[in-house]
């Protein structure tokens, strides 16, 4: 019996109150996407972080064991799939936070944590944070050994303060409401240029206020238009010695542990989307007749395309699923199917958004119809967090190539 999707009670519960928060306040703050600056945009949507932030969402995001109420990620996913599906833009604003805290939450001290969780707990405000690791210039290859340049972004000890120089870009929510820099920021540095890349990187933690933390733009990104990627610069920002997160070099692998879970996500976050789509699809294609004399949904061709997208998202959602309790349960296949769950995710996503806009026909290409912006988001699942070319699809290339592994390690681990 241990293979049972149902979920329990209060997975349910969860899921409906995520739902009619989605509805009732995330539905609301999508007007912000019609501002015309991304910035304006962005400020748009504090009422609704603040509203999402009293209702407990982050808290909910955060372990059990660190004083948060998350059991499993799992549960995350449910979550999420209910908010992205409606307002993608806030949605990521709230993940990119739990992003920027997992290294802390990973990696972090019982002295970091305690220091520097307690304003995510309250529910109360808009706290920020974020995971600086992508930069001007390209990070797919973070962990290339020269003459590649890697992760360019620099800490040099000095005394008891590490002193930061560098760049960072796509960093979502990283300047903060104000541009002074959201509460706190997890970013990825070299910290010995000697060493090879596997033990002369770390993530530094940078705590608001930080003096030379410099907003350079806010990105007009495609999609998520409501959502802060800003630009910025790390001059000469210092921390203290001790705000290492993880050990002083193994900041490669600690962000590997970070994305691992962020991945099966985003296959989550392609879940919602095209859920979404469908929904609307399906009411259109019931409902319009287009000058003829059936609704659309009477015509084969529109039947077997929505069958296909409705196909598409059951199996997307089953692998993220899998995948999350996978990283639950800390699966020898875990890093695989979290991998799988978002190129495959992803993919599947931009292919039944454009599909479904088919099926609706020119109305689609509106605005005033949601097509066109869950598409907009949709478009970044296979480029972000970690683009699905230059990052995943490497990563899982490397687990196949390693010699032991075996490819029923995913369909055949047993109950312990
Ligand atoms: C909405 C949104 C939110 C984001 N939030 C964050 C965030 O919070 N924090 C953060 O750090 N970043 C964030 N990003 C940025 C993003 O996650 C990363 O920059 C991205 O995943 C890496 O991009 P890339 O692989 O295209 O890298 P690039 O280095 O720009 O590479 C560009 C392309 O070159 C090719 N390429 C490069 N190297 C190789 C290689 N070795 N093998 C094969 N092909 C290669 C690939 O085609 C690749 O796509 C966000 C982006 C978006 C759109």
């Amino acid at each position: 019996m241990a293979i049972d999707f149902r979920l329990t009670a209060r997975q349910r519960e969860l899921q409906l109150q995520s739902r009619q928060f989605a509805r009732e306040v995330l539905s609301r703050a999508l007007k912000a996407e019609a501002l015309p600056t991304a910035e304006e945009r962005f400020a748009a949507t504090r009422p609704a972080y603040e509203a999402m932030i009293a209702a407990g969402f982050l808290r909910k995001c955060i372990p059990l064991s660190a004083g948060g109420e998350n059991v499993a990620l799992i549960d995350t996913a449910i979550m999420v799939e209910e908010l992205y599906a409606v307002n993608a833009s806030v949605t990521l604003t709230l993940i990119g936070t739990v992003l920027g805290l997992l290294p802390l939450l990973i990696g972090g001290t019982e002295e970091q944590r305690g220091r520097l969780l307690p304003p995510f707990l309250k529910q109360a405000g808009a706290p920020l944070a974020g995971f600086c690791a992508t930069e001007p210039g390209g990070s797919a290859n973070a962990a290339s050994p020269p003459p590649g340049e890697g992760v360019r972004t620099a800490a040099t000890l000095r005394g008891e303060r590490w002193i930061i120089e560098g760049r960072k870009s796509w960093v979502s929510s990283a300047t903060g409401w104000d541009r002074k820099g959201a509460d706190i920021l997890s970013v990825l540095c070299r910290t010995n240029p000697g060493a090879p890349p596997e033990r002369g990187i770390s993530v530094l933690v940078v705590e608001r206020p930080a003096s030379g933390l410099i907003f350079e733009r806010a990105i007009d990104s495609v999609g998520h238009r409501a959502h802060l990627l800003p630009q910025f610069n790390l001059r000469q920002v210092s921390v203290s010695r001790d705000n290492v997160l993880g050990s002083v070099g193994g900041g490669l692998a600690l962000t590997a542990a970070c994305f691992t879970g962020a991945a099966a996500l985003v296959g989550v976050f392609a879940v919602a989307l095209m859920r979404a789509a469908f929904e609307f699809t399906l009411d259109f294609a019931r409902t319009e007749r287009r000058g003829g004399i059936h609704p659309i949904i009477e015509h084969q061709a529109v039947g077997y395309a929505l069958s296909d997208a409705k196909t598409a998202i059951e199996a997307a959602r089953c692998l993220c699923w899998r995948a999350c309790q996978a990283v639950d349960v800390q699966s020898p296949g875990a890093q695989e199917l979290a991998i799988e769950a978002k190129i495959h995710g992803s993919e599947t996503a931009v292919g039944v958004l454009t599909e479904l806009m088919r099926v609706v026909g020119i109305e689609s290409y509106d605005h005033a119809l949601p097509l066109g912006r869950l598409l907009q988001d949709a478009l970044a699942l296979p480029l972000f967090g970690g683009g699905n070319i230059g990052v995943r699809r490497r990563q899982l290339h490397a687990i196949l190539k390693r010699p032991e592994y075996d490819p029923l390690t995913t369909s055949g681990e047993a109950e312990v």
